[in-house]
């Protein structure tokens, strides 16, 4: 194993920060928003530092629509690293307010303003962005909690579902609270111009949805209700098709007759999730650290600002001490973070 002869943690990250000539050598495990992001801003901190990413997928390929964001986050962003801000925010849409839809009534609210970009596209650019900074990406490449690899830092960044966390969730105190409410995660040709809240009424319940734009063509629809409403409209029993053409049916008014996708590549549709959300008593156990939704999920119901995987490694350029204290991180790292409702 390397043994550097001073090293700084990840949450001592900040693209300020020019510690240089110490190598720390990081291995991430997923290569999500948030291992990519920290991968850019560990490089950009010292170029020599030896960073790679190991994604279990193939590149190009991952789950979901659009995700949004907003000023303030974005303001972090180009903070940290102006370069891959500025092709976030080229590729991301806009929107001025919110609109509610609840049975015949609408209600604006302008000055919501928020932005919205492609899963696809904001992995694509930090990919990007990571690769033209150094870092090495392995795709294809799954870790098991058995094989780490050998690293100073050990960057657990592979998701709620986090194998390396599970390995050791009593340490890290993991608590996972399965949500009530199943959920959808739907595109749509429908290009919204607002975020949009649609609740609609129906016999067995409401039922309701979360649209915004992501792309020139796109938007996504998260469309949730309760278990007993999704049983008694027979969308749990529901083939891919009639589902789709059930829930199409239901928000026919603010879908403008565009269909709902399923999934972007076209073949199938979405699964009935339940969000889960994830707290860990501590964020690091040895040299592993957990980041982004392995150490706390984020319901996508909350759209104030909330704790973004991206934002996840901040901010003081404060070194942790010598190489035994890198593979204790600083209580920093183990911050609570606020409780998605
Ligand atoms: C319906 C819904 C809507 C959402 N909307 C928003 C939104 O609008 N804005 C927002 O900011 N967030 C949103 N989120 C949350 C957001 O998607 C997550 O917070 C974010 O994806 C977490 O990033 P991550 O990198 O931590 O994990 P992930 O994106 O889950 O990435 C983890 C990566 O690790 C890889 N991996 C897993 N295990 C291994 C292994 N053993 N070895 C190698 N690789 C592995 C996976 O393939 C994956 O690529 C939403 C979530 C949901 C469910």
């Amino acid at each position: 194993m390397t043994t550097p002869a001073r090293c700084y943690c990840a949450s001592s990250i900040s693209h300020s920060s020019s510690f240089l000539g110490v190598c720390v050598k990081v291995a991430c495990v997923g290569g999500g928003p948030a291992g990519l992001y920290l991968s850019i801003l560990l490089k950009r901190q010292d170029p020599s530092h030896d960073i790679t990413v190991h994604e279990r997928d193939p590149e190009g390929s991952t789950y979901g629509w659009g995700v949004t964001y907003w000023r303030g986050l974005l303001d972090e962003l180009h903070a940290r690293d102006p370069e891959s801000a500025r092709a976030v925010e080229e590729h991301s849409v806009r929107w001025n307010q919110g609109v509610a839809h609840v049975r015949d009534l609408v209600t604006r609210q302008p000055g919501d303003a928020g932005h919205g970009i492609g899963r696809h596209k904001l992995l694509e650019i930090l990919t990007a962005r990571a690769r033209a900074l150094g870092v090495r990406l392995e795709f294809e490449r799954e870790i098991t909690p058995d094989e780490l690899p050998e690293a100073d830092l050990v960057v657990a960044a592979d998701g709620v579902h986090s194998a390396l966390r599970t390995r050791h969730a009593q340490h890290f105190g993991a608590a996972l609270t399965p949500g009530r409410n199943p959920y959808v995660w739907l595109g749509t040709t429908k290009v919204f111009d607002s975020f949009t809240f649609a609740f609609v009424e129906t016999g067995h319940g409401w039922i309701w949805c979360y649209g915004y734009p992501f792309s020139a063509d796109r938007s996504t629809c998260v469309i949730e209700c309760a278990p007993e409403t999704r049983t008694g409209l027979g969308l749990d029993r529901a083939n891919d098709a009639d589902g789709t053409a059930r829930l199409e049916g239901l928000f026919a008014h603010i879908l403008d007759g565009h269909p709902l996708i399923g999934r972007a590549s076209g073949d199938g549709g979405a699964p009935w999730l339940t969000f889960r959300t994830l707290t860990n008593r501590t964020w690091y156990r040895d040299n592993v650290v957990l980041l982004g939704d392995a150490a706390h999920t984020t319901h996508y119901s909350m759209r104030r600002e909330p704790p973004s995987p991206w934002r996840t490694p901040s901010p003081s350029p404060t070194p942790c001490g010598s190489a035994p204290s890198c593979r204790r991180p600083s209580p920093a790292t183990s911050a609570t973070v606020r409780r998605p409702c």
